[in-house]
């Protein structure tokens, strides 16, 4: 039995060459011809159709760019698979459409899991993803061997939707807490105050977080934090907005108060426009010093 891995992209790619290195049989589809390309040199088996991946495969694994095209992706290759066959989605996407993805493949008799990970292009490369997973339990010990070939740490966060609201929910702390982080920067520097000298006392005092202690926006103070080189090579603020306006869907169809993530998505929003969606989110800082 091999594994289907639908998605070769930034992610997908180095995560199905983590099968591939644990001595799973592994096929492949990515409608880019240079993402399967990349994927054939590390090992997998392309093929010509997401359907001929998931022939005979008894775990397919989706790392895609929307809940779109996982849905897209279910409707046309869950009937035809082998009946038990696991359906392992790991791209961020809407809470409902993870929940709507599980259904489809539960209803023909599938197990089904969404285990979005953080981590980024660096942790698929190494195999120290973490995993936020929601499905039924069968279907989560299912998966857990594959993930350990993918990743570092799982956590079992309840059933189906239940990864992505826990992805979802940890990556509004950040955008927001990115967003203060920054302005608290921009402030400082209006009264004078050096990066340093706020940094000092910030990251051992009670305005302390991963937005400011690993992730530092400005150079100088953590010298391995993507300002440092021109805020390239971390998480792209494109991601950031998509997974804040994630959230904002979520809010909205929960009745959840989020003020905070409302404004801190259109701050994301006008940066993206202003200065592209490629640059670690922590560049905001760059404008937030400009305006006002
Ligand atoms: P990407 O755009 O590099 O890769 C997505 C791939 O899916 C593309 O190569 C695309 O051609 C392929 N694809 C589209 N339709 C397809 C189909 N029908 N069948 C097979 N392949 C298809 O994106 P990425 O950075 O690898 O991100 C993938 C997912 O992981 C997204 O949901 C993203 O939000 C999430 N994510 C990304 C990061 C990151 O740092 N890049 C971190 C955490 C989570």
């Amino acid at each position: 039995m091999t594994v289907a891995f639908l998605g070769l992209g930034n992610m997908g790619g180095p995560m199905a060459a983590n099968l591939v290195a644990a001595g799973e049989q592994v096929t492949g589809y990515d409608p880019v011809a240079e993402a399967a390309a990349t994927a054939g040199e590390r090992g997998v088996t392309v093929v010509s159709s997401p359907a001929v991946a998931a022939e005979g495969a008894s775990v397919v694994i989706t790392m895609l760019p929307s809940g779109k095209h996982v849905l897209d992706l279910y409707r046309e290759i869950v009937p035809a698979a082998a009946p038990g066959t696991l359906f392992l989605d790991c791209s961020t996407i809407e809470v409902a459409d993870a929940r709507a993805a599980a259904e489809l493949a539960e209803q023909a008799g599938h197990l089904a899991v969404d285990a979005p990970v953080s981590g980024g292009v660096v942790g698929a490369q190494a195999g120290s993803l973490t995993f936020m997973i929601g499905g039924r339990s069968a279907a989560y010990d299912a998966a857990e061997p594959y993930l350990r070939h993918l990743g570092a740490r799982f956590v079992h966060c309840g059933e189906s939707g239940a990864g992505q609201a826990a992805k979802i929910c940890n990556n509004l702390i950040l955008g927001v807490s990115m967003v203060a982080v920054s302005e608290a920067f921009a402030l400082g520097q209006r009264l004078g105050l050096t990066d340093q000298a706020l940094f000092d006392v910030a990251s051992t005092a009670s305005g302390q977080c991963w937005a400011l202690t690993t992730n530092c926006p400005v150079p100088g103070p953590v010298p391995t934090s993507p300002a440092n080189r021109d805020y390239q090579g971390g998480f792209a603020s494109g991601l950031m907005l998509k997974d804040l306006r994630l959230a904002q869907a979520a809010a909205e169809a929960t009745g959840a108060d989020t003020a905070l993530a409302r404004h801190a998505t259109e701050l994301y929003a006008g940066f993206v426009a202003e200065d592209g969606p490629a640059r670690d989110f922590s560049a905001i800082v760059t404008t937030l010093r400009e305006h006002g």
